[in-house]
């Protein structure tokens, strides 16, 4: 792959990513609703969760989206405040009022995050074909 197809490559996969898309094919959508995943991608049929317990590991991608968004909208506000304990104590529950309506959009990002994190070092490349009927196939641990 020469370096103008990779550059152009890596650019339609942050694309993809902030249009929430199959890490795979990158066209099919993620979600079907507000917090409802597809089960499977539409376009290509990659399974979005790999295994039982798979989107813990989004756990983490969400706490690095939300915390940065938390000192954000706090540290903003924190400018402008007489910045007493008083203050702080008004602002953080403001910046947990203002954090709420963020809550469905750091879940979706966390778990795009995670599934292009987990794509990118470990993809499952057999993920969108079903089992073989004897029960024996399926990916290797
Ligand atoms: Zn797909």
């Amino acid at each position: 792959m020469d370096e103008g197809n990779g550059q152009a490559h890596r650019i339609s996969r942050i694309g993809a990513m902030l249009r929430m898309r199959c890490p795979r094919c990158l066209r099919g959508k993620l979600f079907r609703g507000l917090l409802d995943m597809w089960e499977r991608c539409p376009v290509c049929g990659l399974r979005f969760e790999r295994e039982t317990g798979y989107f813990t590991g989004a756990m983490y991608t969400s706490f690095l989206i939300a915390l940065p968004l938390v000192f954000a909208i706090f540290g903003v506000m924190w400018l402008f405040s007489s910045r007493t304990l008083l203050a702080a104590e008004v602002l953080l529950l403001v910046t947990t009022v203002l954090f709420v309506p963020l809550v469905p959009l750091v879940f979706r990002y966390s778990r795009v995050l995670w599934m292009y994190f987990d794509w990118r070092f470990g993809p499952d490349r057999g993920a969108g074909t079903d089992p073989p009927p004897d029960g024996s196939g399926g990916a290797p641990l």
